[in-house]
């Protein structure tokens, strides 16, 4: 089954990269276990993020982003606060 343009599911439950067919989660519970995971300063989002987040924000605020571990794809990009312990993700059931 078709998630979105970069991953799908296989008939075991599996989640794989839609363009390479690396294994990004072993169930649909936790389907990025295998996604490497990118933290940088939100600035690094490009210019788009012109102003300096800590001047609207008491919190560290940083670019997340989930690549396939094999051909590299991006999966996911968000800008959020630091401080949260996990990522922000999808799950399906
Ligand atoms: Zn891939």
């Amino acid at each position: 089954m078709k998630i979105d343009l970069n991953i799908e599911t296989t008939g075991d439950g599996t989640v794989v990269c839609a363009h390479c067919g690396a294994t990004l989660g072993d169930s649909v519970q936790a389907p990025t276990t295998h996604a490497l995971r990118h933290e940088r300063p939100a600035e690094a989002a490009g210019p788009g993020v012109k102003a300096d987040p800590a001047l609207f924000a008491d919190r560290q605020i940083l670019l997340r982003q989930t690549f396939c571990p094999d051909c590299l794809v991006c999966l996911s990009t968000e800008i959020t606060p630091g401080d949260e312990p996990v990522y922000r993700q999808w799950v399906l059931s």
